[in-house]
């Protein structure tokens, strides 16, 4: 192993195994290590992602469960309404991450699993959980929510919703992704994903919400059950955070080693959806790049990989978080959300896209 490798990227996600793929095909020296011991594996997501994703990544068929035409939410009890052109495919995330970090690899990525970073020092010195102490000349934190990388340089998700999900058997083929709004879940919703003869069953809420996870997603699959779509067994268990306070500021130093941060934990979650995986796919790739062009010389890569994300997400992210930040004042309020309000907090309404007076 190259102890000063060119770059260091922390994290074998989607947006760390862009950044690598993206850095070592340009001719870098990439060291990329993950703490888990297989890429993807446990699965820690719904696998729902909009089609836009083809267009950033090739051969995502090898990855596809199904395609998805639209979206149906229901609010508290009510019949579902059905939003249109909400489409995409269910990836087999565990096979999806494996196959972009496969790609990295290929492109000369040096990888290396069940590997963390222990702690990283003020001057960008880094000290791996096997005792290796490196120096790489640039640092990309591409390590989740909860990012080591991030809180080195003083970028931290405040803001995350806490998700349990279950896999269960799905009895009719189905081709929407459901989602359920209920005042009983501050912050987060619930969603049944089918993935032809199963289906992700899950629901977020606010940290202070957490212990109520379990419980109300017992109720949510026993109404389920009741309503004949989906079986009581309960085939997978999985959950995990997502960050939903909007962007971070994603470069910076530890002494004279520049850090860039991509993904989750760049905060580039959707504050409302807490979908990330593509975001987490583009800004892998642009950071992957704007590294290349840091290393070889370029003043401006940093600020310009910055820009480019506040371009691909502020506007978009400044309503999501607005609408968020409504809906949680009432809670804060000690106040029940109405439907109104649920309906203007939800991306599936016309209500979500009308007038916001604090968007500038
Ligand atoms: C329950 C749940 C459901 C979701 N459903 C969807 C969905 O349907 N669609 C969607 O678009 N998004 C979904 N998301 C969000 C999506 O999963 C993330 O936005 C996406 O995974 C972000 O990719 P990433 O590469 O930034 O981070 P991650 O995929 O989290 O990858 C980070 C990697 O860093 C590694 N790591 C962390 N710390 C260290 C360390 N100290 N040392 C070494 N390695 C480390 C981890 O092991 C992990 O492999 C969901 C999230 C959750 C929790």
């Amino acid at each position: 192993m190259n102890l000063s490798p060119d770059l260091l990227v922390v994290g074998l996600g989607p947006a760390g195994s862009r950044a690598a793929e993206a850095a070592a095909s340009a001719g870098l020296d990439v060291l990329a290590i993950d703490r888990r011991a297989v890429a993807g594996e446990p699965v820690q997501c719904a696998e729902f992602v909009p089609l836009l994703l083809d267009q950033e990544v090739a051969g995502l068929g090898a990855v596809h469960r199904q395609t998805i035409e639209r979206m149906c939410t229901a609010i508290e009890q009510d019949p579902a309404e059905e939003t249109a052109g909400f489409r995409g495919r269910m990836l087999d995330r565990a096979r999806f991450d494996a196959l972009l970090a496969a790609r990295a690899a290929a492109a000369g990525a040096e990888l290396r699993f069940a590997t963390s970073l222990a702690r990283i020092m003020p001057d960008g010195t880094v000290r791996l959980s096997d005792g290796t102490e490196l120096r790489p000349h640039l640092v990309m934190g591409a390590d989740g929510p909860r990012s080591r990388v991030g809180a080195a340089i003083g970028s931290v998700n405040k803001e995350l919703v806490e998700a349990r999900q279950i896999r269960v058997p799905l009895l009719e083929t189905y081709d929407a992704t459901d989602i359920f709004l209920c005042a009983d879940y501050p912050g987060g919703y619930g969603w049944l994903f089918p993935c032809g003869t199963t289906a992700n069953l899950g629901l977020g809420v606010v940290p202070a919400a957490r212990a109520t996870l379990k419980p109300l997603l017992q109720q949510l699959h026993a109404r389920l059950v009741r309503e004949g779509r989906v079986g009581a067994a309960v085939l997978g268990l999985t959950g995990g955070a997502i960050p939903v306070g909007g962007r971070l500021q994603a470069a910076g130093w530890l002494g004279d080693v520049a850090v860039l941060l991509a993904g989750d934990a760049a905060g580039l979650a959707h504050p409302v959806s807490g979908a990330g995986i593509a975001a987490a796919v583009l800004s892998g790739t642009l950071a992957g790049a704007a590294g290349v062009a840091h290393l070889g010389g370029c003043a401006t890569a940093l600020a310009g990989y910055e820009e480019d994300l506040a371009d691909l997400y502020d506007v978009t992210f400044a309503r999501a978080l607005a609408r968020r930040r409504a809906l949680l004042e009432r809670y804060n309020a000690g106040e029940v959300p109405g439907a109104a309000l649920q309906r203007a907090g939800w991306i599936g309404f016309d209500e979500y896209w009308g007038e916001i007076h604090e968007l500038s």
